[in-house]
């Protein structure tokens, strides 16, 4: 398998092109596109309710690990995270994680992410490794919370990600979106990914 195929909008041109296309799509449906930004901004309301937790357990874990994991992930942005994005008013990233195969995430920093917590992709806050995992099986309050939160917020994505192909039909701009995911799924096995398929 191709990967320099694969790779979701790794291209800069794609990637602003696909952010032009999703901008321009939701300014042509304002009333729909309303309705997404309220569940946009539900979304924004449980991340911003479990950061706290996430950064107290990558304080904790991430500055003595061995292996970090964003120094080998392949993963990139959705259509999901770019919805979400636009819909929640948080500032577009310059280009997709990876800019080729076999690349490093490109906001990785000497310090850990550069990005805010918002702008990255959803698997990035969701994914918690073993030794996150079991720091926070610790904690049971924080344990349910943020289990709780995850699976509302995925399933708030796939509200905005459906009701965003049913209002625009499926049609013309749109098969980018569609056609960057099916790629993104088809990199993902060819690479063995080891986070979360969210
Ligand atoms: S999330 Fe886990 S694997 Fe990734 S850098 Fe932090 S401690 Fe390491
Ligand atoms: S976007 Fe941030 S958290 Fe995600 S892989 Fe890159 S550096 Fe790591």
């Amino acid at each position: 398998m191709n990967l320099e195929l694969c790779l979701p909008l790794h291209r800069k041109s794609a990637w602003h092109e696909a952010n032009w296309s999703i901008a321009h799509l939701l300014k042509r449906y304002p009333s729909e596109t309303a309705r997404l930004k309220t569940t946009a901004l539900e979304i924004s309301g449980l991340f911003e309710g479990i950061f706290p937790i996430l950064d107290q357990l990558c304080r904790r874990t991430c500055r003595f690990c061995p292996d970090p994991c964003c120094l080998k992930a392949t993963i990139w942005y959705d259509v999901k995270d770019m919805l979400f994005m636009h819909l929640s008013g948080t500032k577009i990233p310059d280009a997709q994680i990876l800019s080729g195969p076999g690349d490093v995430c490109r906001y990785v920093g000497p310090k850990g992410c550069l990005l805010e917590r918002c702008a990255r992709p959803f698997v990035c806050t969701a994914y918690l490794c073993p030794p996150q995992l079991s720091l926070l099986r610790k904690h049971p309050i924080e344990d349910k919370k943020v289990a709780e939160s995850i699976r509302l917020i995925k399933s708030g994505r796939t509200l905005i990600e459906n009701a965003f192909a049913a209002i625009t039909g499926g049609g013309g701009n749109d098969n980018v979106c569609q056609s960057w995911d099916a790629k993104g799924k088809q990199a993902h096995r060819a690479r063995g990914m080891t986070r979360a398929d969210l």
